[in-house]
């Protein structure tokens, strides 16, 4: 499809390109809608094979950020960056500077922080040209390391989903699967833990299991059982695209709730194939919504406390999801989809009222 039918099509505002040769830079900025407010969203570093996987990467992305932001109740639109290039070898301080002289170009519209390939040092760059950055260390004023909030963020939203399936959100004695040990799992299986729920713990790295044994009871099953335990929760925090036409024949799950970002293979596929199956499904960008909420809450002076309150929300963001997703029978993540769409109708109204337009 040509370039302006894909945006006519998702609605994107506006796509940047941005080329400088002395430092390599070609990245593309994507900003999907500012309705709510400023586009917020990651800057990726990927080596993608063309410019083509790379715009259809960041089209996608900055539209997920749209309706993440909306349903978490946020005001900001959404918007996502692509850096082309190998995030091991071509990361330098001019390259992310240049960045951030794009961005400052945008006079706020796009706010971007890290995401896969970028880390707090890359933005820390980025800040030295813009302000329109977050997700900055602690030591510079910004919020440090938004797992924590994630975490917190996924395990209400656990909680809120085993309250609309057993009529009780008590996870003790649950039988809990968690796939990866890393930043978010961690803090998570310390609240799991501490509620008494029996935890499954799985990652490729052995010292990221052996981390999380020092301050949380669990068993180490091996990448390959994941799947096919018997279990009441399974919480995807590692890989996208794990409930696919492979695993679901395999899922003996009652809820599957977890902070990986794409956990659907096909959006419109597995999601259903889940409720056909009994299966409810905690839609990830409104699960996983506690890393957005933590970066802007960076950016009216960060207060962790404030984030913590923010990311409770998501219990009854998720309540309220399951419950259209039972009454008109449908997906939970079309269910939320409907949601985040009908924030952004209703409060584009109101700023056409202000606007006098
Ligand atoms: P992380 O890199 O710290 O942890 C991911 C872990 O998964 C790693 O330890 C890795 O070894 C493991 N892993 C990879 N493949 C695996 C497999 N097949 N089986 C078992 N383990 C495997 O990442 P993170 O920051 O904890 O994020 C986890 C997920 O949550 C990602 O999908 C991320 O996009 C999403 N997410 C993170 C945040 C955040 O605040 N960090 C916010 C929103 C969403």
């Amino acid at each position: 499809m040509e370039h302006f039918d894909v945006m006519e099509k998702y609605g994107h505002e506006q796509i940047v390109f941005c080329s400088n040769k002395e430092s390599g830079l070609r990245a593309i900025i994507a900003i999907h809608d500012t309705t709510l407010g400023p586009a917020i969203g990651g800057t990726r570093m990927w080596n993608y094979k063309d410019v083509n996987e790379a715009l259809e990467d960041v089209l996608r992305l900055s539209r997920g950020m749209t309706y993440k932001a909306s349903i978490a109740g946020l005001n900001f639109g959404g918007g996502n960056a692509v850096i082309i290039g190998d995030s091991e070898t071509a990361k330098t301080e001019l390259l992310f500077r240049t960045f951030g002289k794009f961005i400052q170009g945008l006079s706020g519209r796009y706010i971007t922080a890290e995401d896969v390939g970028t880390t707090v040092k890359d933005m820390e760059y980025v800040l030295m040209e813009t302000e329109h950055v977050t997700g900055i260390s602690k030591a510079l004023g910004g919020s440090g390391d938004p797992a924590p909030v994630s975490a917190y963020g996924v395990y209400v939203g656990i909680k809120a989903c085993a309250k609309a399936k057993w009529g009780s959100d008590s996870l003790e004695g649950k039988k809990i699967v968690v796939q990866g040990a890393g930043q978010v799992s961690r803090y998570l299986c310390e609240h799991l833990d501490n509620e008494g729920a029996v935890i499954y713990i799985s990652d490729l790295v052995e010292s990221k299991i052996n981390r999380m044994l020092d301050s949380v009871k669990a068993e180490v099953i091996s990448p390959e059982q994941v799947y096919s335990m018997e279990a009441d929760i399974f919480a995807p925090c590692a890989l996208g695209a794990v409930i696919n036409d492979k695993t679901i024949p395999k899922f003996r799950f009652d809820i599957i709730a977890g902070s990986a970002n794409n956990q659907l293979a096909d959006e419109d596929k597995h999601g259903k194939k889940l409720l056909e199956k009994g299966i409810l499904y905690a839609p990830d960008y409104v699960i996983n919504a506690g890393g957005l909420i933590n970066v802007s809450n960076e950016l009216n002076g960060y207060r962790q406390d404030r984030a913590l309150k923010q990311a409770d929300g998501i219990y009854d963001t998720l309540t309220k999801v399951i419950e259209i997703s039972n009454e008109q029978k449908i997906p939970t993540n079309l269910a939320s989809n409907k949601i985040a769409e009908e924030r952004l109708k209703k409060i584009g109204g109101i700023r056409k009222i202000y606007s006098g337009k």
